[in-house]
């Protein structure tokens, strides 16, 4: 299937007061080997990335759309919701309406459970959502606000699908332990969700290789659940830096493969499909070819 060689990035930004030119991003990406991936609209005027710039939904969901169309079937519009804001509701319908494939949130001045009504209207329209998750450079006191552990709430919206990005990093430990109890507790008190990561970074090489390795260790099974991203943006696209991570990935998981394959403690196999331990070669390869789509609702 051609679809399957396409990498896709699942994390790109679109800025205010920054020119878009989708034929100059289009040529950026393909230098780093991209052929797809998930624009995320301009901020909301709530968020301090807006710099106090009120642009309307719908014109930021008209921007996103148009923008993606001009770069061919391969790149999806995803629109950046304040769920706090008035309106915000409503805006989910009008988001599936204007053809955006999912919902983007960064919990800068409010805690992610304020936002449950929004995420139940999603869960109506298949609208999957990506939570930024971690610390976040907004200027704002808003650590307590991404941890991990603070998506909790998404029990409260069972049949949801979201993605936590960064990895929750610095807390990737509590962020592990969040895909487990989700991805695993949540269905066996009938509320299942469903779980992704976004491993764009944020999350330092150091920490990279440590919290993939508890993940694969724990028997933490992200083959279809992890989608790569470089969290960059379209105007002015960072080749070099996707391409930096696109290899250093590849060769983190084919290492991570070789001690996992030699690993004798216990692992709970019995989460993984068929018994089989994950191969993290086909996790990495699914992190670009793959999941995305998945996470969409494409495949
Ligand atoms: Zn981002």
């Amino acid at each position: 299937m051609e679809e399957n060689n396409i990498v896709y990035d699942g994390h790109i930004h679109m800025s205010i007061n920054k020119p878009l030119d989708a034929k100059k991003f289009m040529s950026d990406s393909a230098r780093a080997g991209i052929g797809g991936g998930l624009v995320l609209s301009q901020p909301p005027i709530g968020l301090p990335d807006a710099r106090g710039i009120d642009i309307p939904a719908e014109k930021r969901m008209g921007i996103v759309r148009d923008f993606c169309e001009q770069c061919g079937k391969n790149f999806f519009p995803c629109f950046w919701i304040d769920p706090v804001e008035k309106g915000a509701v409503e805006q989910v319908k009008l988001a599936k309406e204007m053809g955006m494939r999912a919902l983007k949130v960064i919990c800068s001045c409010h805690a992610p459970a304020d936002g449950l009504p929004v995420y139940r209207e999603a869960v109506k329209y298949d609208l999957p959502i990506l939570f930024h998750s971690g610390s976040c450079w907004d200027g704002e006191v808003s650590g307590k606000y991404n941890r991990p552990s603070e998506f909790e709430c998404m029990l409260d919206a069972p049949g949801s699908r979201f993605a936590l990005a960064h990895v929750g990093w610095p807390w990737t430990d509590e962020c592990v332990a969040l895909f487990g109890k989700l991805q695993h507790g949540g269905k066996s008190y009938g509320k299942a969700v469903d779980m992704y990561i976004d491993d764009s970074p944020g999350t330092p090489d150091v920490y990279r290789r440590q919290v993939f390795r508890n993940f694969a260790f724990i028997g933490y099974d992200l083959t279809d659940k992890l989608i790569w991203g470089a969290d960059v943006g379209v105007s002015d696209y960072n080749w070099e830096w996707a391409k930096y991570m696109l290899d250093f990935d590849r060769e983190m998981f084919a290492d991570l493969n070789e001690e996992f394959k030699n690993f004798n403690g216990y692992l709970a196999v019995s989460s993984f499909k068929d018994g089989k331990r994950p191969d993290l070669n086909l996790l990495y390869k699914n992190s670009i070819h793959k999941n995305l789509l998945r996470f969409l609702g494409e495949i």
